[in-house]
């Protein structure tokens, strides 16, 4: 730095002002680019001495230079006050995990988990003494018979009520006669892998048509392609590797970052989570789309994808798109549209009647380079189907996995799984062909009619609005609330529960939604009224309301206790492979 401090030093009286400066740089600029370039050559290139210290120099300009720069750009992304959150919460963070660790306030944590892991595990691990149990495998193996008949008693495990209706998302068609479609697509095709396209052409070309029927719902331009998934989350990463690569390899970008709302699907934490990259999540405004001034700010020459959602799983709201393609436009970026859930409803809303007009949210906008769909959502296929497009080969391309010199053959494999299972893109391919335009354009006319009844009913009904705001103006078929004042929307939540519905609960801020399914439609009445009932009770009791829910949600949205949180979702997934 030596080089550097003398050369600023060694200046003559500065300009005081800049156009004073910018005037001297004009008069002196050749003069002192001369100097310096004959000065720079004496120190540095004269001698070995120089060269060791021109080096010296550079680490030294790169270490500050990457220190700088990334606070700087996060300062610009996020502001001085939320950058200023950003280091309080973390160092609150750091030093209550130093707090928990003292043995004394360990030991008082770990009793309290262990109570909540208790609670968990009995939730979750039901068995019962009249099914066979089966720790290893069988020493002879079970009759076909046996084993429905096993099937059957397994199903009558206590579980929430799907098939009534009364839980939000989940199963979204569940008729009978689909069903037996399905099973009988299965039994043929059981043994079909998508790996192999010789031994099962027939596959191939189904799953080339389930792509393009619904690029063509999504209104894709000609050069528009995809491929089928196990689901919105794959589809989700595929898209994030897709864009990680295309920065790679287009623009040279090697610390990628991804801009989306706090509202995205946590598959897209999961991409980043999984590909190394740096996910920042913007705020919404007060109409609960994405701040697009905040993604504005973000978004820098390491930024590889910006995600909307058509529309998000928490509120049901979708984003402006219009107004994220034309940031991705003028920043040249890619822009992807999440619409795993809105899937068929939002590919046919704008062809019901029910709205005078949708905003655009497919290929129709000029910036949204790939969109995912779930086709085992409102495509009512069986689970494990959901598809991502793109607007054109070079992305796709991204998303491949491609090894030409692996000792078992020249391989290629489009999607994040080798062999997948051909039988649901056959029970996909289906379900499409079996229920066709004209039915989806009724299904989703009557799923969305139903939910505009809870819509209107949460802003008309005198208890719902007195005690219940509905969240942003959902136009699909999920419509989500918050409470107003105290009232206590996990208390309803539990309530809700006792009465055999299930609606999913939400944070930040604490709210409820309703994905309505087509099994709700007919009891969507019944919903409201169950709805008004438990707000009434919930905003009636005088005693304090004692929620497990919302103590958990509690623990979760503290900082200091979120350690606390992690470890409750990792007990919840370690009961999952208990055995009762
Ligand atoms: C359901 C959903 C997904 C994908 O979830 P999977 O469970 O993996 O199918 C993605 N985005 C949104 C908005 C969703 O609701």
């Amino acid at each position: 730095m030596n080089y550097l401090k003398a050369s600023v030093y060694g200046q003559p009286t500065m300009p005081r002002d800049y156009k004073e400066l910018s005037l001297y740089l004009k008069i002196n600029g050749r003069y002192y680019l001369n100097h310096y370039a004959e000065e720079f050559q004496q120190y540095y290139l004269n001698d070995y001495n120089g060269y060791v210290n021109l080096i010296k120099d550079m680490i030294v300009l790169y270490v500050v230079y990457s220190i700088v720069n990334p606070i700087f750009t996060h300062l610009r992304g996020y502001g001085v006050l939320k950058s200023l959150k950003h280091i309080y919460n973390y160092l609150l963070k750091f030093f209550s995990s130093i707090f928990m660790a003292l043995p004394f306030v360990k030991k008082q944590v770990d009793k309290e988990l262990n109570k909540t892991i208790d609670t968990i595990d009995k939730s979750i691990i039901l068995n019962d003494e009249k099914l066979k149990q089966f720790p290893q495998l069988p020493s002879k193996g079970l009759s076909h018979l046996e084993i429905l008949q096993e099937l059957d008693n397994l199903q009558d495990l206590k579980h929430s009520a799907w098939d009534k209706g009364r839980v939000s998302g989940a199963v979204y068609h569940g008729g009978d006669e689909l069903l037996e479609l399905q099973s009988d697509a299965y039994n043929k095709y059981s043994i079909a892998n998508q790996l192999h396209p010789d031994v099962f052409p027939g596959v191939r070309k189904m799953e080339s048509e389930v792509v393009s029927m619904v690029l063509k719902i999504f209104n894709a331009p000609d050069s528009g392609c995809g491929s089928t998934t196990s689901g919105g989350t794959e589809s989700l990463l595929l898209t994030g590797l897709a864009a990680r690569e295309y920065g790679k390899r287009h623009k040279g970008i090697t610390k990628p970052e991804v801009i989306a709302p706090v509202t995205v699907h946590a598959g897209i934490e999961k991409a980043c989570y999984y590909f190394g990259m740096t996910l920042h999540k913007v705020d919404l405004g007060p109409d609960y789309k994405v701040d697009l001034k905040k993604v504005k700010k973000l978004i820098n020459r390491n930024t590889v994808l910006l995600v909307g959602s058509a529309p998000n799983y928490p509120h049901g709201i979708v984003d402006d798109i219009e107004g994220l393609s034309i940031l991705a436009t003028k920043y040249n970026i890619p822009l992807h549209v999440d619409a795993c859930l809105g899937s068929f409803i939002m590919g046919f809303l704008e062809k019901t009647d029910i709205h005078d007009s949708i905003p655009l949210f497919d290929f129709r906008v000029p910036g949204v380079t790939s969109i995912s769909c779930d086709t085992h959502k409102y495509g009512f296929a069986p689970k494990g189907s959901s598809v991502i497009m793109y607007r054109h080969k070079q992305l796709r391309e991204c998303q491949y996995y491609i090894s030409s010199d692996w000792t078992g053959g020249m391989y290629g494999s489009p999607t994040l799984a080798g062999s997948r299972p051909g039988a649901l893109t056959v029970g996909c391919w289906a379900t499409l062909v079996n229920i066709g335009e004209e039915g989806y354009l009724n299904y989703c006319k009557e799923i969305v009619t139903a939910s505009m009844k809870l819509k209107n009913a949460l802003k008309s009904n005198n208890i719902l609005a007195q005690n219940l705001e509905l969240i942003g103006d959902p136009l699909g078929s999920v419509i989500s609330f918050k409470a107003k004042g105290e009232f206590s929307i996990y208390g309803l939540s539990d309530k809700l529960t006792s009465k055999g519905w299930h609606f999913a609960t939400l944070q930040n801020p604490a709210a409820l939604h309703f994905a309505l399914t087509w099994l709700t439609v007919p009891i969507i009445e019944e919903l409201i009224d169950d709805l008004v009932s438990c707000t009434e009770e919930i905003a009636n009791s005088s005693e304090k309301i004692n929620s497990d829910t919302a103590s958990l949600y509690g623990v979760a949205g503290n900082v200091s206790t979120a350690g606390v949180a992690d470890k409750i979702i990792v007990a919840f997934l370690d009961a999952l492979y208990k055995l009762g």
